[in-house]
């Protein structure tokens, strides 16, 4: 077979009076007398095509094309006609004469417009379309800003001697706060694994493994009920480091944030590095919240989207009472106390007044991440969970791998986790989440495209040893 010779849209600049053939899908089409101009989209830009009468069996062709087919042509770079030009496109000096039109597929007409931003269409209904939603160029380039991204944190910590690791996403309960999705096993009947929370326990095992630097562009699941910005899934920059203090693992994040910011969006101003850090305590007097908004407010909200204000929130409580009198943590119970507390762990005294190592990174109001300094010694770990209440057998049973793993030798570590879904509807300057995922789920945590979750074979369930009681 022959490779195929299409050129991209963006490259015929460099194509005036070669003969190209270019692939993609029909977008506008606008009748001038005779002429037929049709504005071809592939994934590079949009380019003007022109058929004209004289070739008649192309242009017989070219009168059948509706939005959205598919097509291939083969034509002329030429200069547009004066007055002809458009200074908005890249491509706005130039037309493609026609010679040869090939219809690659039809298309019905389409149940949303994809042209527009979208914003005043049903969500349910774009949810549905998705794959069609996600042709309009707004989505379409937070897909490809996203991926930009990622690549400059991946680039970023390479260079910095981070190894990309993946961890199990079928796995074991993580406590961390939230309702965990369980998987049930076939082969161990009764038995359920869960979708990790987040790789917590598997990256302090790395550490505790000598990797010293480990990232991943890590996927997360908790199973909460929809609270406004929240994803059943969701991807956090995860990463954890040996032999290092929170000023060590804080300043990594910042420069990291930093340079993507400088070298990704110039046009945006980070209001103040190094970024302010404040006291939890003094977040909550001054702020009246632990994750403050410190942009400037001469602006309201929303009108300044290139102002980004970050700071780190420090010193949190590492344990709070819960409604019915017990201790329960506050960020993480991995976590060290900061060393001035360690002994009030240890000791299990004033255990309101002890502070974590718990770091919060603050943007323009949200929490884009958390993380802290972890306890590396199993008697301060078995400390906070005796602390929670945890009896010994269930702190075996749940934490025995940890308890174990930290007996061997394992290095004093921390990490810290970013929310990347967020940072990028906040750099986007998108409203939710939701516009800068591929394929998100509803506030009811339905996906209207694949129609999940969903009933499944009764043999499916028979093999689980599952059987589902109807509610009355
Ligand atoms: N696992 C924590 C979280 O998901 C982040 C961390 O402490 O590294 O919030």
């Amino acid at each position: 077979m022959n490779k195929s010779e299409r050129a991209l849209i963006k490259d015929i600049v460099n194509k005036e009076n070669e003969v190209v053939e270019l692939m993609g899908w029909v977008g506008a089409r606008r009748d001038h007398g005779k002429i037929i101009f049709i504005d071809l989209r592939d994934r590079s830009g949009l380019a003007q095509l022109v058929f004209v009468p004289n070739n008649k069996e192309v242009y017989e062709s070219a009168n059948k094309l509706r939005n959205e087919w598919v097509i291939k042509v083969l034509g002329k770079i030429a200069k547009r006609p004066k007055g002809m030009e458009n200074a908005e496109l890249l491509t706005g000096l130039l037309e493609v004469q026609v010679e040869t039109l090939d219809i690659l597929n039809e298309a019905e007409n389409l149940p949303i417009d994809v042209y527009s931003d979208g914003r005043d269409i049903g969500e349910d209904v774009r949810m549905k379309y998705r794959y069609l939603d996600l042709r309009r160029p707004r989505l379409n380039s937070n897909l490809k800003n996203r991926a930009k991204i990622i690549n400059f944190f991946r680039d970023f910590l390479v260079k910095k001697d981070f190894v990309e690791i993946e961890t199990p996403v079928i796995s074991k309960s993580t406590p961390e706060g939230a309702r965990d999705y369980l998987v049930p096993s076939r082969l161990q009947p009764g038995k359920f694994y869960a979708l990790p929370q987040s790789p917590q326990q598997y990256k302090q095992l790395l550490m505790v493994a000598g990797l010293e630097r480990y990232f991943q562009v890590a996927k997360c699941f908790r199973d909460e009920d929809s609270r406004g910005d929240r994803q059943p899934e969701f991807t956090q920059l995860d990463l954890e480091m040996s032999f290092v203090k929170r000023e060590d693992v804080m300043s990594i994040i910042e420069n990291m944030l930093v340079d993507m910011v400088k070298a990704l969006y110039p046009e945006k101003k980070v209001q103040q590095i190094p970024f302010p850090r404040i006291s939890y305590k003094e977040a909550v007097e001054n702020y009246g919240s632990d994750r403050p908004d410190l942009r400037k407010k001469n602006s309201p909200a929303g009108e300044d989207p290139n102002e980004l204000a970050f700071c780190w929130v420090i010193d949190f409580p590492f344990f709070e009472k819960t409604e019915d009198g017990n201790w329960t943590f506050t960020h993480n119970p991995f976590s060290a106390p900061i060393p001035e507390h360690i002994d009030d762990l240890m000791n299990k005294k004033n255990i309101g007044e002890i502070l974590t190592t718990q770091y919060d990174v603050v943007l323009n109001g949200f929490e884009i991440g958390g993380g802290s300094i972890r306890n590396h010694k199993p008697e301060a770990l078995e400390k906070v969970f005796e602390i929670l209440g945890h009896e010994k057998e269930k702190i075996q049973a749940n934490f025995g791998h940890m308890l174990e793993a930290f007996k061997y030798g394992a290095p004093p570590h921390g990490g810290i986790a970013l929310g990347l879904d967020r940072i990028f509807a906040i750099l986007f300057n998108e409203p939710n989440i939701r516009e800068v995922m591929a394929f998100p789920k509803t506030g009811d945590a339905r996906d209207l495209m694949m129609d999940a979750p969903s009933v499944v074979d009764k043999k499916q369930l028979d093999e689980l040893g599952i059987k589902i009681i109807k509610e009355k």
